[in-house]
This record gives C-alpha cells, structure tokens and sequence, in this order.
C-alpha cells in the first residue's frame, strides 16, 4: 500500500485520451485533484466527466511555452500549487525517412520532447515554492529499446526525454524533486487503434503476456514514481511493456 496521494495537485498531460486518461483514472481514484490537458477541448470535457474522482481540464498545447506556461500558472492557481507533473501527451504519425518532411520531424520533436522541457521549466518554480515535486515523463520501448519502420523521428523524440531526464534528475536534486520515466510498450490507447486491427493483433502475438496493456497498467506505475515511497529514486526509467523485448526471435515467442 502506497502513502495516499489524497489531495494533491496532479497534472497530466494528453490526459483525454489514452494512457493520460488512464493515468488521470489511476491518480484520481487515489483521492488526487487531477488537471487533465490537452488541446481539444470535447474530449477532454468528457474525460473530466467520465472518470471518477476530483477531475478537471485546461486546453494546452504542449509545444508551445506560452500555452504551457499559462496552463501551468492556472492549475497552481486554482488547486493550490503543483505536486506532480506526468508529461504524458505525444503523437506518432508514422512516415518513413524517405518520405518524411522536415515539418513533420520538427513537429513530432516539439509534441515529445520540446514538451518536457516546457513542462519541467514551468514547474520548477512551483516545486522550489512547496520544497518538493515529482515529474513522471511518458516515454516508449521504441526509440530507446526498439525500432518500427517509419517511427524515426518519434523513436529519436523518445530517446532525447530520456537523455534529458538523467540532467534534469541533477538539476531537480535541489529543488528536492524527482523526474523519471515510464517506457510503455504497446498500450491500447485511441491512438494505437488507429494503426488497424492487423497491427493490434501482429502486436499482441509478439507480446509474452499476450494483450496489449492497458491503460491503467502505465498509471500504476507513474503513481508509483509519485509516491512518497519513491523518494529515493530520481532519473530512472522503468519498462511496462508486458515483456515485449524480451524475446530473442519469432522461434522464442511461438516456443511459449
Ligand atoms: P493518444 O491516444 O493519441 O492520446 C494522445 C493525447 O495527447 C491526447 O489527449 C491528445 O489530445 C494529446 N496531445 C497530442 N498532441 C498534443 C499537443 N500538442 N498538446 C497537448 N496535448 C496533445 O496517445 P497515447 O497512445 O495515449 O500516447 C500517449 C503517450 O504515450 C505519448 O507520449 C506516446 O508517445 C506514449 N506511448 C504510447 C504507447 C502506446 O502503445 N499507446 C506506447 C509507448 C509510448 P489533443 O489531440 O486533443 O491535443
């Protein structure tokens, strides 16, 4: 049993959808006030109304400093002040490197990476106010462990939150803050099922476990970076992946 999380001020962003709603579910069913984000605002609406518990919204466009920066000022504002970040939102369109625009490489870095340097930066005076923090970054197995046609550019983004983690574990240190990061696997998110039932399905075959994670799977364990039990634990990164990497080949899989 974890000490409770009852009360505090919990962002998450992406939290409409997907895994961001599944760790908006997990924080707010521990007596959390969770402030999703996101830029649309009907999903978001009904994410708000639908999960139980504590649970409010603020449009945000992750990539941009201002947005983040104002969203940031009015959560602290209204729920008191920020003690836990998940920078959770992404976007994983799926181009190859021979068809890829610039644009796209550049658009896909400023949703993934450029976003948890802006929510990490707009935090840091809210965590040096109340002497404590934590940050719980979303990253993947694809890019710092795995790679899929077509993902590049969203693998490199995935790499560049880790590389960036171990630095701002440092630079956190004083502000008594933690940062780390969860590595998902294949999470049945909204996203991931508009990649088509053949890839859901591929995907699953390959997966010791056999199912795709859920959710919840991925909010239990940024609720575990965030809590008192974690304390001690700065800068690290844990794999939820159902045991995904693990298999050497095919043959290893099938031999299951
Ligand atoms: P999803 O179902 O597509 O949901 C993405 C969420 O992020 C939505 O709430 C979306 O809302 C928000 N978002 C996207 N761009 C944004 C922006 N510029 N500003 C603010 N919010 C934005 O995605 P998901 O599958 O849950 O993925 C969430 C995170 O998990 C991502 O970082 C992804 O890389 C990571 N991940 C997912 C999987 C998986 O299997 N699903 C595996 C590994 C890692 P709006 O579009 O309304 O803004």
């Amino acid at each position: 049993m974890l000490t409770s999380l009852e009360g505090k001020s919990v962002i998450v962003t992406g939290g409409s959808k997907g895994i961001g709603r599944g760790i908006a579910t997990v924080f707010a069913r521990q007596g959390a006030k969770v402030t999703i984000t996101a830029r649309g605002e009907e999903a978001m609406k009904k994410a708000a109304s639908e999960i139980e518990g504590d649970v409010s919204y603020e449009i945000c466009d992750v990539s941009d400093w201002d947005s983040v920066q104002a969203m940031v000022a009015n959560v602290a504002a209204k729920q008191g002040g920020i003690d836990v970040m998940c920078a959770n939102a992404g976007a994983f369109p799926q181009t190859k490197i021979v068809d890829m625009d610039p644009s796209e490489w550049d658009g896909v870095m400023a949703t993934n990476l450029r976003s948890s340097f802006l929510c990490v930066k707009a935090a840091i005076p809210h965590f040096e106010k109340a002497g404590k923090g934590r940050v719980v970054l979303t990253s993947s197995i694809t890019g710092p462990v795995t790679g899929f046609p077509g993902w590049a550019h969203y693998g490199a983004s995935k790499s560049g939150q880790l590389g960036f983690l171990k630095t701002a574990a440092m630079e956190l240190s004083r502000y008594n803050t933690t940062i780390n990061a969860v590595m998902p696997g294949n999470i049945y998110t909204e996203g991931l099922q508009d990649l088509g039932q053949d890839y859901l399905d591929t995907m699953a075959a390959s997966i010791p476990l056999k199912r795709l994670g859920a959710v919840e799977d991925i909010g239990n364990a940024a609720l575990f970076f965030a809590s008192d039990e974690a304390a001690y634990i700065t800068g690290q990164q844990i794999v939820v992946d159902g045991g995904q990497i693990i298999p050497e080949s095919l043959e290893a899989i099938e031999e299951i």
